[in-house]
């Protein structure tokens, strides 16, 4: 049997983020449950005999809010690496994701 103050179903991006949060908020006990014996749901990574696969693809962390932005980044220590990219949209040419920042 689980004991705890906050139960957390799904231990994906939402669910670890959470947790992170409600124990920022200084609730210790919680118990994050995930019907996969892995954590990380779409952003999980795996390995497959000495290959590594990224399960959702090589993510980008973007936000249009500069908050969010920062607090993902500081979260990281530095563990990403910067890209400039260009994406085509119908027949414009959109800087969109243009200095968007990928986890290594
Ligand atoms: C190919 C691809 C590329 C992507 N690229 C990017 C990107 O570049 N940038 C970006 O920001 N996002 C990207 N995403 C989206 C991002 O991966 C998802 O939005 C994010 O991971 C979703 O997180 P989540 O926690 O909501 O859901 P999930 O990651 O799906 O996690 C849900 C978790 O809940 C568990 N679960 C399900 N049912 C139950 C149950 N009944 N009981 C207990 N546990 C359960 C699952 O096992 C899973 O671990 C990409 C996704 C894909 C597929």
């Amino acid at each position: 049997m689980i004991v705890a103050d906050v139960l957390i179903l799904g231990c994906g991006w939402a669910g670890i983020t959470t947790a992170y949060y409600v124990a920022k908020k200084g609730i210790s006990n919680i118990a994050c449950i995930d019907v996969n014996n892995t954590l990380g749901g779409l952003m999980k990574t795996v390995n497959e005999n000495d290959f590594v696969f990224d399960i959702g693809g090589s993510h980008i962390i973007f936000s249009p809010n500069k908050h969010t932005l920062e607090e993902l980044l500081s979260l990281l220590n530095g563990n990403i690496v910067k890209h400039r990219r260009k994406v085509f949209h119908t027949i414009h040419l959109s800087n969109f994701l243009l200095n968007s920042l990928s986890i290594r």
